[in-house]
């Protein structure tokens, strides 16, 4: 059993963004007791959505991505270790055991251990030149190999990683081809209209499609990739391979110690784990949202970051729940995409457009019984007031009726669709 004074200790497992930002959240509520956050990777935690985009086209420099400077963890007491993994976890004792042999005590722990890349059974994927991507390192190694441009680039994977990549390498001059499942790029996600608008922004820069089209085999040559063998039978040369075929969330600890899972660890609206005293946050956790009054588990930015102060909140008693309506963003070319919503509510639903997709300035509004249920605004001015997505989290907020033809019309200003207009 923990010992009296371990009551007040908390230990978080996973330095990403959810940990980092639920250790300044103790800190800033006022806990004075220890926190210990534990990082599998060396670096400290940092902010992913640069490495995709910025820091990759070399845009961010590499001290722009931490969450916090190094610094701000001993001037607040944060015992940051580094390279240490949680690999046990045993609720009933209240302890965890670390991948340097120890083990810890914890009043409250919370697992915000994020997502794993999935890999494929595929012959040739062991080779030099074909990886994941979802670390710092691996962005480092990515803007090495395709900062000089005139590679061939096989990107496998058409959702937002594997179109970003894209974007990327090709902005650098290299020539992309892309590989996915669907028959149109991130159709599942944001419907088939404006996946077609991505597919052709893709397009006018040069990023050839496959589309739908898996990879059967790498081929190389001396341990390097040299090619991509389509299941049409199409040979595609490659220099370059990555694999961005979705990810996993990184469950298996929770697993082990017996917590109730589906689709990731299952959390209330407070991110409480079905264990007394152990929280999730970020994407491992399939939270429990209290606008629709389902589980939501959703691989974004934002979540990571308002579930870690949910869930520091609430692991000091306070009342609190993780009820921002999602929202996340993408950079692709000369696109920056705004997108606030349950895309699992907008599906189906046809886009009411506002603006213009020729012109790449619009905002894409979905609706589900006359009411908006999610949004996206592409170039959409973000001096504008009220801001798109401003406007997009009041209507859906507001669960009131709003025609599509307002939607659409321009001449109606933003602020003119929200209910107190
Ligand atoms: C390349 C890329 C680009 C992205 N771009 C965007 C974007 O544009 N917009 C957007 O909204 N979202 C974006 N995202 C998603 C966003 O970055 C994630 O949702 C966010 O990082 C999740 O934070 P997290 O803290 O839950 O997990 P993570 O950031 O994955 O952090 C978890 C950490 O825990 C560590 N860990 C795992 N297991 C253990 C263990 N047992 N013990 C100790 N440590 C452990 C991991 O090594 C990792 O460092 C992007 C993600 C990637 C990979």
């Amino acid at each position: 059993m923990a010992a009296e004074n371990d009551a007040g200790r908390i230990v978080i497992a996973g330095g990403g963004l959810a940990g980092a930002t639920a250790a300044q959240t103790l800190r800033s509520e006022g806990h004075t007791g220890p926190v210990i956050l534990l990082g599998m990777e060396k670096h400290i935690p940092y902010l992913r959505p640069p490495l995709s985009k910025e820091y990759l086209l070399g845009k961010a420099a590499e001290d722009t991505v931490p969450v916090v400077p190094e610094g701000w963890y001993g001037e607040n007491d944060v015992d940051l270790r580094l390279g240490v993994s949680v690999t046990g976890i045993h609720p009933d004792a209240r302890s965890v055991d670390l991948s340097d042999g120890t083990s810890l005590h914890y009043g409250s722990l919370l697992l915000a251990t994020g997502a794993t890349p999935r890999r494929l059974t595929l012959a040739g994927s062991e080779l030099s030149g074909v990886s994941t991507f979802r670390t710092l390192d691996d962005s480092r190694r990515l803007r090495l190999s395709l900062g000089a441009g005139g590679k061939n680039v096989v990107m496998i994977g058409s959702g937002w990683i594997g179109m970003e990549l894209a974007a990327a390498a090709a902005t650098y001059g290299n020539k992309v081809t892309l590989l996915g499942l669907e028959d149109i790029p991130l159709a599942a996600a944001i419907g088939p209209d404006l996946g077609r608008f991505f597919r052709s922004l893709h397009e006018a820069n040069g990023v050839s499609f496959r589309l739908p089209a898996s990879a059967r085999e790498i081929i190389g040559e001396a341990g390097t990739v040299t090619g991509v063998v389509t299941d049409s039978g199409e040979l595609l040369r490659a220099d370059v391979v990555i694999i961005a075929v979705g990810v996993d969330p990184g469950a298996q600890l929770a697993r082990g110690a017996g917590l109730e899972m589906d689709n990731g660890i299952l959390t209330d609206a407070s991110l409480r784990t079905s264990a007394p005293g152990i929280f999730a946050a970020g994407d491992v956790a399939n939270a429990l949202h209290p606008f629709t009054g389902e589980h939501h588990r959703s691989e974004h930015w934002s979540n990571a970051l308002n579930g870690g102060k949910v869930a520091a909140k609430a692991m000091l008693g306070q009342d609190a729940t993780h009820s921002t309506i999602p929202y996340f963003y993408t950079d692709q070319f000369d696109v920056s995409m705004e997108y606030s919503g349950f895309p699992t509510l907008a599906e189906g639903a046809v886009p009411v457009i506002r603006g213009s997709l020729e012109r790449k300035e619009f905002i894409a509004f979905w609706q589900r019984d006359s009411r908006v249920v999610a949004g996206m605004s592409v170039n959409w001015p973000r001096k504008a007031r009220p801001g798109a997505q401003k406007t997009i989290k009041a209507l859906i907020s507001a669960r009131t009726p709003v025609r599509p033809e307002r939607l659409a019309d321009g001449s109606v200003g933003l602020d003119q669709l929200l209910p107190e207009a």
